[in-house]
């Protein structure tokens, strides 16, 4: 009898519920993750879906993630095909009674679940967590998602009142596993060449703040970096709008969109610095961003595909606008702002853009440029080395205003430049 866990955005081996389950079934457990090649073509906004920067991170992710369950005798198949094509020849070669993975709810990853599942067998159980949040689904004070609350300060304060964080799942432990060298030998193939996925490999730009590596491995070592060699946690809610450099935020995003770090993990780390070295606003800070997190999640699974419609979840009928030119100079950081221009540079150039400058720039896309926005999510979707579906959809709206916020806000880039770049140190650092 053998377990199979589908990897898809949750690439590590520790606090990995799918894992765990899968791991205290009877029998072998191996383990697929597919480069699904609907993942690296064009979007609706004619931009590619993959950019070479998140490939890249994905690409390192894979291979870390790869060693790691090599160490607990898991043999982790590769594909660069879709799912339900590679899924019948697994389950009968392997006679795979369960298949264990995490819940995606969005309409693209939910027609790949079903597709895989109407080419299952009857006797494939299937075995699905909500593994991505920092308060689980069932724990939350709503009983429904259609009662999730549109504003976030109400959903933060219930939750904090009401919701813990569970403990991080069991460690695994290493499996004897009874399946032949010759038979994981046949199954074995390469991680695809960023090529080989259509893509050229990136230039690293030694101006980057983000220079790290992906995978599990990588994203402890920031955890521990950020929180516990350098206690920049005790000085985050000071620092987290800077711009410049590694140091300013912790930089977890990009682990935590494709899996390779839980926020659960996080937050038992910075509970355990606060007991051992310090407490205050800062440390509560980077919490309160991980629970801004889970917020866009659960507006996602309460709204479903409103986060990709033109009038969002609040169904707003604005005047879009389309054009290419415009697109052009937002893209290419040639607009009147120098502040919107340098940003979009160390995005062209990174993949990589801090929460400030994302605001930035999307604020001046979709309320002073009335464009499209779900263009400019688009691109970011693209580009970023952090892309995650609810955050970068979500984050849109509540810009662009067709989200939840309450304020509705148009950023003043002239003011936002001085107030958050003084002395022109940023712009200096894209534009010079
Ligand atoms: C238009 C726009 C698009 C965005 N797209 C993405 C995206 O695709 N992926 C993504 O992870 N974040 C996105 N964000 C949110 C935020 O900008 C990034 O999470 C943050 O800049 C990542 O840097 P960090 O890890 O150093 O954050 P820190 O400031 O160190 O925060 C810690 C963690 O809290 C979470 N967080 C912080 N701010 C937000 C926020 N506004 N919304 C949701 N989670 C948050 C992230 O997981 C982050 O890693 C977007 C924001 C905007 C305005």
């Amino acid at each position: 009898m053998t377990q199979l866990v589908w990897f898809r955005n949750n690439l590590r081996v520790e606090d990995n519920k799918p894992l765990a389950e899968a791991m205290k079934a009877e029998g072998d457990v191996i383990a697929v993750y597919c480069f699904d090649p609907r993942h690296y073509a064009e979007t609706e906004f004619e931009f590619p879906k993959t950019g070479a920067f998140r490939a890249q991170f994905l690409i390192e992710s894979i291979a870390n993630l790869q060693e790691k369950l090599s160490t607990l005798t898991i043999p982790l198949f590769l594909f660069h095909d879709k799912p339900e094509v590679v899924f019948p020849n697994l389950i009968a070669n392997f006679e795979v009674k369960n298949i264990f993975s995490q819940t995606e709810w969005t309409s693209e990853e939910v027609s790949v679940t079903n597709a895989v599942k109407s080419k299952s067998t009857e006797q494939v159980a299937w075995h699905q967590y909500y593994d991505q949040f920092l308060f689980h689904p069932e724990d939350i004070p709503y009983n429904d998602f259609s009662k999730i609350p549109k504003v976030f300060t109400e959903f933060r304060k219930k939750c904090e009142k009401y919701t813990s964080v569970r403990e991080l799942a069991e460690s695994p432990k290493k499996q004897n596993c009874s399946i032949s060298a010759e038979k994981i030998a046949k199954f074995t193939t390469k991680i695809p060449s960023l090529q080989a996925l259509g893509l050229e490999p990136p230039k690293l730009d030694h101006r980057t703040a983000f220079p790290f590596q992906g995978g599990e491995t990588a994203g402890r070592e920031r955890i521990q970096n950020y929180i516990w060699e350098t206690q920049n946690i005790a000085t985050y809610k000071q620092t987290r709008n800077e711009l410049i450099g590694t140091e300013y935020s912790s930089k977890f995003s990009a682990w935590l969109a494709n899996g390779s770090i839980s926020p659960r993990m996080i937050y038992w780390e910075v509970k355990k610095f606060e007991k051992q070295v310090k407490k205050n606003q800062d440390t509560h800070w980077i919490v309160f961003e991980l629970i801004w997190r889970d917020f866009f999640k659960f507006i996602s699974l309460k709204y479903g595909d409103k986060l990709f419609t033109m009038g969002g979840v609040l169904e707003k009928k604005y005047n879009w606008k389309i054009s290419e030119a415009i697109k052009e100079q937002w893209i290419e950081g040639k607009t009147k702002y120098n502040f919107v221009n340098a940003n979009m540079k160390e995005l062209a150039k990174t993949g990589w853009m801090s929460n400030r400058g994302r605001q930035n720039v999307a604020s001046f896309w979709a309320k002073e440029l009335q464009q499209d926005w779900r263009i400019g999510a688009s691109y970011f979707e693209s580009l970023f080395i952090d892309y995650d579906v609810h955050s970068n959809w979500g984050n849109w709206q509540y810009v662009s205003g067709v989200g939840n916020d309450p304020r509705d806000r148009k950023f003043n880039i002239e003011k936002q430049a001085e107030n958050y770049d003084p002395n022109g140190a940023y712009v200096n650092v894209w534009l010079k």
